[in-house]
């Protein structure tokens, strides 16, 4: 077998495959392999014609097959199946050969699989890829980890293949070093769970409230994205609301079961922000609010707990209570965004990674499924100011909330006054008003410490820490 491969991919289930056929349309030489010979095969049969690729039967093949530096995509089950895969490649690479991991790897595994494979002379490259197949295929957003100098043999090739912005920059960037790449896919994914929660708060409101049945609500989205909400997730709401089940006749979103499955991310997102003590509350809810969907049996057992039923609202009426609540759908969104963008900065001072919070924003803008016209935004206030301490202290977005906040918090008194819940919604007024609050309640938690623990606290008018002897002392 000759060396001619400019890439190699193996694991070629849907993202493998889809992926080796980007490389390959866009003009690369194309190694592939799979553990299942048989999917090989059907690969180059079936796509062989859109450009060149080498088959490999096995690994020993494969590694032969590709050029040095070796560039090898590894697109494989996450977890495991990754480690088993890595160590029967690595012992057949050279020094300076590099192994990407397309996976939905924990940035703890990558970081634990660089320094491995660092010490063996190999460049481990963790990169988040998003955009589910569809992405793998015509432009995914890539987010790579791993060393300066990887990048500088892979990053080429990833630009080409990613998805363009709409001012046609590659949506890749070199996140930085060992797991950054992994961990900002994470909270992209945990930011994606809180954009998909605060839509589904927007219908439920809107169907409850308002009164209007789904098509009347996929209307209304269509509308709103053609505003400052545009982005793809309120585009796939709107068509999912306006589908009807073949079936029954009936709207496609009343005869899905009510209950939310997840795969993991964004339960990372929220473990890690714990552990690095960053407040995610919308997207710990939005997990939450999955979670809580699927607990049939203590939602069947609570179904005669007292509490109102929504009176819908009629015409006019109802159309003012839809503008109210896209503003504050668009309020909240810029604080999940905030609370991401917090865990990104946390984890890149945590590591030392240095990321550049505003390329992070800029390759999000396509490609992936949080894609959307305000992210051109967000990437624009950390150009302007990289230091920006939270997304809110940008004056622009400042500004949008001020304009939002009255009809965010009427919604939110609809909602709890007609027992809609709205966890997500909730959750990110409150850490507005917490963070603008001159004085917090976490004084008294203070004082309650001190009582029975003897925890010590601060206080306003003197450095120092003090204990009060409290009568329970004495
Ligand atoms: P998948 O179902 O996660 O994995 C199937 C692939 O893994 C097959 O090629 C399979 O080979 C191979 N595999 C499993 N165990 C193996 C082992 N022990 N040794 C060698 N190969 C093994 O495939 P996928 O959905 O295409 O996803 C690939 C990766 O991309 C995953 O990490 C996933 O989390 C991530 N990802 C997926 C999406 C998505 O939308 N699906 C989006 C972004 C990222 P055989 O054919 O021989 O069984």
């Amino acid at each position: 077998m000759g060396t001619s491969a400019q890439i190699g991919v193996t694991g070629l289930a849907v993202m493998g495959r889809n992926l080796a056929r980007n490389f390959a349309r866009n003009g690369y030489s194309v190694a592939v392999h799979n553990r299942t010979a048989s999917k090989t095969r059907e690969l180059v049969e079936e796509f062989g014609h859109e450009g060149d690729f080498v088959a490999a039967e096995s690994v020993a093949d494969f590694v032969a097959a590709l050029e040095r530096p070796r560039r090898l995509v590894i697109m494989v089950k996450a977890g495991d199946p990754t480690d088993a895969v890595i160590e029967e490649f690595a012992p057949l690479l050279e020094d300076g050969d590099v192994i990407i991991d397309g996976g939905n790897a924990h940035f703890a595994d990558t970081r634990r699989r660089e320094r491995d494979l660092r010490e063996r002379g190999i460049h481990f490259v963790g990169t988040g890829i998003s955009g589910g197949e569809e992405g793998a295929l015509h432009g995914p957003s890539i987010m790579p980890g791993g060393s300066d100098e990887s990048y500088a043999s892979l990053g080429p090739m990833l630009e080409k293949i990613s998805a363009k912005a709409a001012d046609d920059a590659p949506c890749v960037t070199h996140v930085g070093p060992d797991g950054s790449g992994h961990f900002v896919k994470m909270v992209h994914n945990g930011i994606e769970y809180a954009d998909m929660q605060l839509i589904a708060e927007a219908y439920q409101l809107l169907r409850d409230v308002a009164g209007y049945s789904p098509a009347q609500i996929a209307e209304v989205f269509r509308t709103w994205n053609t505003g400052r909400l545009e982005s793809y997730l309120i585009e796939i709401t709107a068509e999912v609301l306006s589908h009807v089940d073949a079936a029954t006749g009936e709207p496609f979103v009343d005869v899905v079961a009510d209950q939310a499955e997840q795969k993991g991310t964004g339960r990372w997102t929220v473990q890690l922000a714990l552990e690095l003590g960053v407040p995610v509350s919308g997207i710990a809810e939005a997990v939450f609010a999955r979670s809580l969907s699927g607990h049939t049996a203590l939602r069947e057992a609570s179904r005669g707990l007292a509490g109102p039923t929504a009176r819908p609202l009629s015409g006019t009426d109802a159309d003012a209570f839809a503008d109210q609540v896209e503003q504050a759908l668009y309020a909240s969104k810029i604080v999940s965004y905030t609370q991401g963008f917090h865990e990104i900065a946390a984890g890149s001072a945590e590591y030392d990674w240095n990321i550049d919070l505003g390329a992070i924003a800029s390759i999000w803008r396509g490609g992936c499924i949080i894609r959307a016209a305000f992210l051109d935004r967000i990437r624009a206030a950390y150009d302007a100011r990289p230091d920006l301490p939270s997304l809110l202290s940008d004056e622009t977005f400042a500004a949008e909330i001020a304009d939002a906040q009255h009809d965010w918090r009427s919604v939110l008194g609809a909602a709890t006054s007609q027992g809609v819940p709205t966890p997500g919604f909730a959750a990110a007024l409150s850490y507005y008003d917490s963070l603008r609050a001159t004085r917090l309640p976490a004084a008294l938690t203070q004082g309650q410490r001190d009582y029975f623990g003897a925890h010590t606290y601060r206080r306003t008018d003197r450095e120092g820490s003090f204990h009060t002897l409290w009568a329970g002392d004495r």
